[in-house]
């Protein structure tokens, strides 16, 4: 193992910050010089290590993974009774579920057992427990304000429900996420769950919740924070399965060789989760993103080029995404660590919209899987071989079968239940799709606690102020 002192100091990819701990990385988010937080270096995992791994249970070897990261700003005990909690919730002992997808040489990780069915629990069920434990520390508050356009609102809520010395505010747009989307977050009944319909688009709810963050006298006096993909803890708690997914992979097949992983991606934090397991050494031989037609991402891995471009709509919506809030993490280890040419780079981005680099890195490859492969890929599964795949899941699927490794197994990542998405399930098979989950249909009897406000800045904050003041 790595000098573990150096693993758990952060520091920004734009330079501006002296080192910060593993809990004030976690409180602060975005790093004050507007970079990304950063561990000063990967910790490496020796060959003994590695086999020693193998043989752990999930919520094991998450706390083997995270230790490093965390170092002595936590005690072991907690993080490993943090670590047992966060996955608890989940519906399977495994946690995250590794299983053959063609009886060949493709399998699946079934990312999709916490309790919103998505992905975004493995890494916000830890983070919401981390929160309580740092706050029971430390004394305080936190009022998370969030915007959302369906998933991340609800595994966030689902995150921080009944904790001590947490609220959290969530807007989203009435009338504009999936009625689905909207139960698993309005029916959640804690008292420290307020969700706000505004009375507009996502992009009305993301001004506002901006506007909200800039104004800094009232975001201090709130104690207001956020729980954006950018946070470091989200990324850590994804690594976990990186190693999970390859050892489970080797087991199943029979070979040690190294395996592919398929990445859907939009904010490329998933996708970072897995660079880092790379770093570290994990059995990974190549990771390979998939994107829709937003294809910002795939494209810059190959051609170099990232630009922007307008979003699409597309049946894969938590993959509608542009520019990727996480990509600066991955360009600072492509510059060689360089912060100063990290910063003028990402500057001159914000700028012009457009960056391009020399070169190449042999440890990803990308794809795109475009609306008419999604559909057939999730016809194709289904039909023959009885696996119900969701959109976001068959684009991976779409762009692993057109991007195989020679003499490598390939593990796609599957980020959601496809119960969660039954439109354009039923797009894909035709009426009476098994696409449904029974915590869902649950969810259709519960009473919905919302509000439904204007979007704008005092309305807001005086619901905040007052919502506040009411539990205090
Ligand atoms: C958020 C999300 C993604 C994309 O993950 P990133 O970390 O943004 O790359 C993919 N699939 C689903 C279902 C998601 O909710």
């Amino acid at each position: 193992m790595g000098n573990s002192s150096d693993s758990s100091q952060y520091i920004s990819t734009r330079g501006g910050i002296s080192p910060v701990s593993f809990c004030d990385a976690v409180m602060m988010g975005l790093a004050t010089d507007g970079g990304l937080l950063v561990p000063a270096r990967f910790p490496k995992v020796e060959a003994d290590t590695l086999d020693g791994w193998r043989r752990l249970g999930y919520p094991e070897l998450a706390f083997e993974v995270m230790r490093p990261f965390v170092g002595d700003a936590l005690p072991p005990e907690t993080l490993r009774q943090l670590v047992q909690a966060s996955y608890a919730t989940f519906d399977t002992a495994d946690v995250v579920p590794i299983k053959t997808l063609d009886g060949k040489d493709l399998y699946v990780a079934e990312l999709y057992h916490g309790p919103t069915l998505a992905f975004k629990d493995v890494a916000l069920q830890f983070l919401g427990n981390l929160f309580a434990e740092i706050l029971r520390r430390r004394g305080g508050r936190l009022n998370i304000l969030g915007a959302t356009s369906g998933d991340t609102g609800s595994a966030a809520i689902h995150g921080v429900r009944g904790k001590a010395g947490i609220e959290i505010f969530i807007l989203y747009p009435e009338g504009r996420v999936s009625p689905l989307q909207e139960r698993q977050m309005a029916t959640v009944p804690d008292p420290n769950v307020h969700c706000v319909a505004i009375e507009g688009t996502f992009d009305d709810g993301q001004r506002v919740m901006k506007q909200i963050f800039n104004d800094l006298p009232f975001k201090e006096k709130n104690h207001l924070g956020a729980v954006n993909s950018v946070n470091w803890a989200r990324i850590l708690a994804q690594v976990v399965y990186y190693f999970w997914g390859a050892f489970r992979v080797q087991e199943l097949s029979g070979s040690d060789a190294p395996v592919q992983v398929c990445v859907p991606t939009g904010n490329f934090g998933d996708i970072f989760a897995g660079y880092v397991a790379c770093r570290m050494g994990a059995p990974i031989a190549r990771l390979l993103l998939a994107t829709n037609e937003n294809d910002i991402l795939s494209r810059f891995f190959n051609t170099g080029t990232y630009a922007k471009g307008t979003v699409r709509p597309t049946l894969s919506p938590s993959m509608d995404i542009q520019v990727a809030s996480n990509f600066e993490r991955y360009l600072y280890y492509r510059l060689g660590e360089d912060a100063g040419r990290t910063k003028t780079l990402m500057e001159s981005f914000e700028q012009t919209g457009t960056l391009s680099l020399d070169g190449t890195d042999g440890t990803f490859a990308a794809g795109r899987g475009d609306t008419a492969a999604t559909l057939a890929t999730i016809k194709k599964y289904y039909e023959r071989h009885g696996v119900l795949l969701d959109p976001h899941g068959a684009v991976g699927v779409a762009v692993a079968e057109a991007n195989p490794l020679a003499g490598c197994q390939t593990l796609c990542l599957e980020t959601a239940h496809p119960g969660k998405f039954p439109a354009a399930v039923a797009q894909a098979l035709g009426d009476g799709s098994p696409a449904r989950h029974e915590a869902l249909e649950k969810l259709k009897e519960l009473p919905l606690r919302k509000v439904i406000l204007p979007p704008t800045i005092p309305v807001i904050e005086d619901y905040i102020v007052k919502t506040l003041a009411g539990q205090a």
